[in-house]
């Protein structure tokens, strides 16, 4: 079934509102009741339940009355949440193609009121990992919002943190222009992924330039954990932009070497297939002191030559509102298993099945944003802010 995205030029302040509402909600409810939705909505002679009625037929809720009567967001109606908010703030003014399904992640085009084009990610944490969130059940069952709002939002936030930081930094990335809930807005990056490119005219330059990156983080006291070719943008100067840093790690970590040398791998494997570059044959375990060697071949960096930098991350990024607790949060949330990468396990689970309510490229295809609309988050939180909603009870 498709959905009429033109719907978010059409609702209303009370459907913002009503969908904050169950948003509120979500902190400790998986599925929000009815009648705490009302009442934290406060809409006046019952509104709220027409309103509902209006979101449920947009799909930006889910309605649920397995265990009491209740609703909860759809990744649709998190959707509209943040794009209006963003819109609101006159970070961008448009929605266009979609540029990329990632893992976790869809990526779209927006432009800005003057016409700049920039790109937008919609964090989807849950969509391949949810299994492996929910084996982390006991962790998260000591927090009231245990869900993908949280997680999703999380992962934003670190998103946001490490761009800004990398690129005071001076590392190749894009720009970080706002995060609001799930939603990254950052420059766009011309080119391709890594992936995507079938030949270099220097592919030795490339290759360098990668590998160094790797290093410099490092030296930096940080791990990318997932540098392959498909994190990896190549401009047409063969200009080198790396992107997607949820999942990065403090050299700290108890399993530094193995992610730093696992990206070092992925790197010299996928150089050595695509543009036939050769290398020691030693595996990063393997590698000793091989002092007095003149090869041509490219020995790989060593873990241990390394001089790191600790503290980066909590120097660095507490300034950008991503404490040391949410990155211990998400950490064990996303690279507790290693034998078991979350990334790689995309089965569905059967029970907890989350509902792929996803904006579709046609779906946001010349869509425009009403700007002259007052943004409920932040026109009306104070109020929200103030509803009891601890003690809204189950119905
Ligand atoms: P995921 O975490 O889901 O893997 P990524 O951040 O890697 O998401 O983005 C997925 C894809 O979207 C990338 O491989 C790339 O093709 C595209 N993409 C992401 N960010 C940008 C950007 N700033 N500019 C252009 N394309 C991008
Ligand atoms: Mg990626």
């Amino acid at each position: 079934m498709k959905l009429d995205v033109n719907a978010l030029r059409y609702l209303s302040k009370d459907d913002f509102r009503v969908l904050t509402a169950v948003e509120m909600g979500m902190r400790n409810h998986e599925i929000v009741p009815t009648q705490l939705i009302d009442r934290i909505a406060s809409l006046k002679h019952g509104g709220t339940y027409k309103v509902l009625k209006n979101l449920l037929k947009h799909k930006l809720l889910h309605h649920d009355s397995s265990k009491y009567d209740g609703f909860r967001l759809t990744y649709l109606g998190y959707d509209f949440l943040a794009i209006k908010t963003m819109v609101n703030r006159g970070v961008f003014a448009a929605v266009g193609r979609k540029l990329g399904t990632g893992k976790e992640s869809d990526i779209f085009e927006v432009a800005t009121e003057d016409g700049t084009v920039l790109a937008m990610k919609l964090h989807r944490l849950g969509r391949v990992s949810f299994r492996a969130v929910k084996s982390k059940r006991d962790y998260l069952n000591h927090r009231t919002s245990y869900n993908w709002l949280y997680l999703s939002r999380l992962a934003a936030l670190k998103e946001f943190a490490f761009m800004k930081a990398l690129e005071n930094h001076g590392f190749p990335v894009p720009h970080a222009v706002d995060c609001n809930r799930h939603c990254v807005v950052m420059s766009l990056v011309e080119g391709y992924p890594l992936e995507q490119v079938k030949q270099l005219e220097n592919p030795e330059v490339v290759f360098e330039t990668i590998t160094g990156l790797v290093v410099r983080l490092a030296e930096h006291g940080l791990i990318h954990c997932d540098f392959n070719e498909f994190n990896i943008m190549i401009g047409d100067d063969e200009k080198v932009t790396m992107i997607d840093f949820p999942q990065m790690v403090s050299v700290s970590h108890p399993n530094a070497k193995m992610y730093f040398d696992r990206d070092i791998d992925c790197i010299f494997k996928f150089f050595s297939k695509r543009f036939n570059l050769s290398f020691e044959e030693n595996s990063a375990d393997e590698r000793g002191d091989s002092d007095g060697e003149s090869d041509d071949v490219v020995g790989k960096p060593r873990f241990a030559d390394i001089r790191k930098e600790n503290g980066f991350l909590d120097r660095e990024l507490a300034a950008s509102g991503f404490s040391r607790k949410d990155q211990d949060d998400i950490e064990q949330l996303m690279g507790g298993d290693d034998e078991n990468h979350p990334a790689l396990d995309t089965e569905e689970d059967g029970d907890d099945h989350l509902e792929q309510d996803e904006i579709t490229s046609e779906q946001l295809d010349s869509l425009c944003l009403d700007k002259d609309k007052d943004d409920p988050v932040e026109s009306s939180s104070h109020h929200l802010e103030e509803t009891e909603i601890e003690h809204g009870g189950v119905a």
